[in-house]
């Protein structure tokens, strides 16, 4: 079974890396492609993936209001991940995605198979 993950971006560019970093890391597969943190809140709950990959900035709500927001709607059901991904340095925005409830953040820059495979194994380890 594969890890499924739905992908938050506003800019189609970063979504298709994504996509792509996704594919190449053995286990995982796409499920759904979203551009606003809205329509992140509606398909996590619609989608149910395991993995969703938040932007933080977002037009309309923040990617972190949405992660507080899809977090919270998930309390009885199947438990999701978020990890924050932004062009941002981790030390701003890394205490402030924890903070809403996010299992990591990593920078745009670095996102690659072996730091998602990472960033999973760590957010998921006991
Ligand atoms: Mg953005």
């Amino acid at each position: 079974m594969s890890i499924r993950v739905l992908i938050v971006d506003d800019q189609a560019p970063f979504r298709d890396v994504a996509r792509t970093v996704v594919e190449l890391t053995d286990g995982f597969e796409v499920v759904g492609e979203v551009e606003t943190g809205e329509d992140s809140v509606t398909s996590a709950r619609d989608l149910r993936p395991d993995l969703v990959l938040m932007d933080v900035n977002l037009p309309g709500i923040s990617g972190l209001d949405a992660t507080r927001q899809i977090l919270a709607g998930v309390e009885n059901a199947k438990p999701v991940v978020v990890l924050v991904l932004s062009t941002y340095e981790a030390d701003e925005y890394g205490p402030r995605a924890v903070e809403a409830g996010a299992a990591g953040f990593i920078s745009k820059s670095d996102f690659s198979p072996d730091r998602l495979a990472e960033a999973w194994a760590s957010a998921t380890s006991v």
